[in-house]
């Protein structure tokens, strides 16, 4: 995609910081970071999010994710690592090409989680019906 801001990366035509490649991922430092380490995977392959990719670029997205992590909480001394990917805009993605952001957390740091809701009376019942029908 000539316009997206992630394949100008992948291509080297915008600058990134790289923490890690292969022949399918690129992973790279966020440039606002949530705390300091937060590093995006991304498919060097266009798509737009989670709901599109092709499953073998998410598997391969899914393995560097998982060693990225790793290296960026034992080397930044982590505490945890929390991971997100937002898919589509009322999800909050800005940047139409899968990503899934790691973010190395510190005790004390201060970042609030989200709040769980609670079912009304039958809801989990109706939901859980829907998604089972259409796996039938
Ligand atoms: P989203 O909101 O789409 O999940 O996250 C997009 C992320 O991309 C944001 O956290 C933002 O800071 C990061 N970002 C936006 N533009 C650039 C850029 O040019 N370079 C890098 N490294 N990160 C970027
Ligand atoms: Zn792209």
């Amino acid at each position: 995609m000539d316009t997206c801001l992630f394949c100008k990366i992948v291509r080297g035509e915008i600058p990134a910081h790289t923490v890690y490649e292969d022949d399918a991922t690129l992973a790279f430092l966020d440039i606002h970071p949530v705390n300091p380490g937060h590093t995006l995977v991304v498919p060097k392959r266009h798509s737009f999010n989670l709901l599109d990719i092709d499953p073998a670029d998410w598997a391969a997205v899914a393995e560097s994710t998982r060693h990225v992590s790793k290296l960026v909480h034992d080397v930044l001394a982590a505490d945890g690592i929390n991971l997100q990917m937002n898919n589509r805009e009322h999800a909050g993605q800005d940047v139409d090409h899968p990503h899934v952001h790691i973010i190395p957390r510190y005790r004390g740091d201060g970042l609030p989680h989200w709040r769980g809701k609670s079912y009304q009376p039958g809801e989990a019942e109706e939901i859980i019906a829907k998604l089972r029908a259409a796996h039938a």
